[in-house]
């Protein structure tokens, strides 16, 4: 019995040596493996700073990124990288890989905003007016920096990386356009970073699930019939009801909506008459819809209309509703488990447990949704909040301004990303097959 106990004991010593031994391999693996990329993506950042001062010193604007598309595809050409053009007008679909499954996209946007840049510095916007305001170049320069990483790194992919640079996420449904234009090809999964700048610079932030809105706009016209204001009965008055639509508008959300699926209704112009002493013949107003669901979205949209025709009606005024369907409605960004999973993992493998950050749900929108309505994705968020560089603005504002160490980081993590999900599920496709 004694001997049989010893026995097992020695087993279990055994086992426990040689696991201990795997994970320290595995360990070291991993050093390895976040040294070299970081190192790589380290000494590539002269060219990251100067192709994203370019981009920053010659914004456009959606579905006019023209020269920004010259731009990567004249990098794409140099390091012999091949590509596919144009998706939706000025996008473009670099492939790097085995040309075999698994098939996964990284997603970079190029666009960015009518805004005139107020930070005085070397490389400040050369158009009057327009403005890489919302981190684009940042994007767009990281994807460049993984395209040329994962190219040097070509041999070890298990799989096959589809680049897509996408324009028009401001508002123009780009990625729905490059969808349409078949940029997505047999990608089974699709990555996105958007810069954050209330996260450090050096961390990542993650949501899983729902992280930003489905989103919308409208405007309405109610119309009465004008006249003197010392006559109101002759009048149909559409400022009267105009004012009682907006707030039972209010009340969709409040009274509507489930407590626990944020929504926002937002009322944001409003124009009717001129004069202290006509009621005017129409009034017109307008806003914005906001769901962190798509079908709470859908609801939303169905209920304005009928709340503003009923109280228009209820006041004896026509109204009539444009949903701006030119804006195509945005669905809710939703990020994937098991795809957050991975980010996790890559994130704190590449930059630390500690870098890798909860991140928060935002009312705004974001056209990566249109992705995930077709295969699993997942957006997350990029630190550059740097005191020291002034990277303290939020995205649209005149003042925002990069961290460019994050270029580096950026280029790396998109190549992690890619490679380390090939590597994953190579196999499952080997079971598929045989
Ligand atoms: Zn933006
Ligand atoms: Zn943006």
């Amino acid at each position: 019995m004694a001997a049989t106990t010893t026995l097992i004991a020695q087993v279990l010593l055994v086992v426990l040596f040689f696991l201990a031994y795997l994970s320290a391999v595995h360990g070291r693996l991993d050093q390895d493996y976040k040294d070299q990329l970081l190192s790589s993506a380290q000494q590539d950042k002269d060219w990251l700073v100067s192709v994203r001062r370019q981009i920053h010193e010659n914004p456009e604007l959606r579905f006019q990124e023209h020269d920004t598309c010259a731009l990567i595809r004249q990098q794409l050409e140099q390091f012999g990288i091949p590509y596919s053009y144009p998706f939706a007008k000025t996008g473009i679909v670099a492939q790097i890989g085995s040309g075999t499954k698994p098939v996964v996209a990284l997603r970079a946007d190029m666009d960015a905003l009518p805004i005139q840049e107020l930070v005085e510095w070397e490389h400040k916007s050369k158009i009057d007016g327009k403005m890489h305001a919302c981190g684009h170049d940042a994007h767009t320069t990281m994807l460049l920096g993984a395209a040329k990483l994962l190219n040097e790194r070509k041999d070890r992919l298990k799989g096959t990386v589809r680049l897509l640079f996408q324009p028009a996420e401001e508002g123009g449904a780009g990625a729905f356009h490059m969808i349409k234009d078949g940029a997505l090809g047999d990608a089974e999964a699709i990555f996105g970073m958007h810069v954050d700048d209330e996260k450090p610079t050096g961390s990542i932030a993650l949501v899983p699930g729902p992280l930003s809105a489905a989103t919308c706009i409208f405007e309405a016209k109610i119309e009465g019939v004008g006249g003197h204001a010392t006559v109101p009965h002759s009048t149909v008055d559409p400022i009267l009801a105009a004012s009682f639509a907006i707030l039972a508008l209010q009340q969709l959300t409040s009274r509507e909506a489930d407590p626990l699926h944020s929504q926002v209704l937002s009322v944001t112009f409003i124009r009717g008459g001129s004069a202290f002493n006509v009621i005017p013949p129409y009034v017109e107003f307008g806003g914005t819809l906001r769901s962190l669901t798509t079908e709470g979205l859908h609801n939303l949209r169905q209920r304005l209309k009928e709340v503003i025709k009923g109280q228009a009606a209820v006041h004896k005024c026509d109204a009539s509703i444009d949903m701006k369907e030119d804006y195509l409605p945005y669905p809710a960004v939703v990020n994937d488990d098991s795809l957050h999973q991975h980010v996790q993992k890559v994130g704190r493998l590449l930059l630390g447990p500690e870098n890798v950050k909860r991140g928060n749900k935002a009312m705004v929108g974001e056209d990566f949704a249109f992705y995930q309505e077709i295969i699993p994705g997942f957006m997350l968020s990029i630190g550059i909040r740097n005191e020291e560089v002034g990277s303290i603005h939020p995205p649209h504002s005149p003042y925002f301004r990069i961290d460019e160490d994050i270029l580096p980081i950026g280029a790396a993590l998109n190549t992690a990303l890619a490679e380390l999900y090939l590597k994953e599920h190579e196999h499952s496709i080997l079971h598929q097959t045989f």
